[in-house]
């Protein structure tokens, strides 16, 4: 048995949750990379605290606000979101003892609306009318609304919090390079609130400036395309909105990826590589693996594979399961 074990002299035994967020795992993909194209690396956020990347930002966001005093004890954190960032905020309220609040279209899985009263917050629900634009903009108008109703409402506003961006930048990029040890040539990534993308882009065009980085959009939300917005199933990505801190320097082309491409790579993923993953992770590797093709072999691409597949059961990902 070859056990990865941590060198000797290393503190094993964190403080709380929050302490044990991110260090994920980096992983070649050995079946879904192709012989004549670049190797591919995921970076398993399934793994991390939380269930997925979005406990990183939440605790960012909310450690960043409490520095600045915009958060003190009776303070109710209000997000609207698609789903994991309400996950990460109720968990990181949970450990913090803080009141949590989140509101989300009823277009996200259902998973998602249990996990965030299971950690102890409060859900509130929007209804989507098949524009999940339209939705997210009515979460975010509610939460605005209390918090000019109630001076106790902090509202972290992950679409525009600069914080979001630089867990990224300072912390998931850097994780990445250090354990990809060698020269990263691609990078790829669906855009939610645009803090992957952009943290991690930014940081990685500065270490590796010949990189290629490319945004990645669901066929029925590529708004970054010139495209038109409707539902689509690649939760937590396609938003319908440009996000205010998404850097649209940092990406060099936008590849497109359909639904049914999302959902074949997530599968493949689970049954290939024994990676469970929700369709996000599915619709990054999609289009990593187009970037391997394009820059061939002997290079290395890099992409996340945002969460774990368990929140997924109630979705087409499962059907026939
Ligand atoms: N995939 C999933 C499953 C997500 O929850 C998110 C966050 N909304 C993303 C991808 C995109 O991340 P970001 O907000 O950093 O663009």
């Amino acid at each position: 048995m070859h056990y990865h074990t941590r060198p000797f002299g290393v503190i094993m035994i964190y403080k709380n949750a929050l302490e044990a967020i991110g260090h994920t795992p980096l992983i070649e993909l050995q079946r879904i990379s192709e012989p004549n194209a670049a190797r591919i690396l995921v970076k398993y956020e399934g793994v991390n605290i939380g269930g997925s990347v979005k406990t990183r930002t939440a605790y960012q966001m909310i450690l960043e606000a409490q520095k600045r005093g915009e958060i003190t004890s009776d303070s109710i954190v209000v997000e609207p979101t698609s789903g994991n960032q309400g996950i990460g905020l109720a968990l990181v309220c949970a450990v913090l003892g803080l009141q949590a609040r989140i509101i989300m279209p009823d277009s996200v899985s259902e998973e998602r609306r249990k996990l965030v009263r299971h950690y102890g917050a409060e859900v509130i629900v929007v209804h989507d009318e098949g524009d999940i634009g339209k939705a997210i903009q009515e979460c975010i108008d509610i939460a605005l609304r209390m918090k000019a109703e109630d001076p106790r409402v902090y509202v972290p506003q992950q679409f525009e919090n600069e914080d979001n961006l630089l867990t990224h930048r300072c912390h998931t990029a850097l994780e990445i390079a250090e354990d990809a040890e060698e020269a990263i040539d691609g990078f790829c990534s669906g855009i939610g609130t645009g803090g992957t993308i952009s943290g991690i882009g930014q940081t990685l065009k500065r270490l590796y400036p010949d990189i290629e980085i490319w945004a990645v959009e669901p066929e029925n939300a590529a708004i970054l395309s010139g495209g038109g917005i409707g539902t689509h199933l690649q939760m937590g990505i396609g938003d319908g909105l440009i996000p205010a801190i998404l850097d649209q320097e940092v990406y060099d082309d936008i590849c497109v990826i359909t639904d049914d491409e999302a959902i074949e790579m997530s599968r493949r993923l689970a049954r290939e590589e024994g990676l469970l993953c929700g369709v996000s992770s599915g619709t990054n590797v999609a289009a990593a693996l187009k970037l391997a093709r394009k820059l061939g072999p002997g290079k290395t691409v890099v992409t996340l594979l945002p969460d774990t597949g368990e929140r997924y059961f109630s979705t087409p990902l499962f059907d026939g399961e």
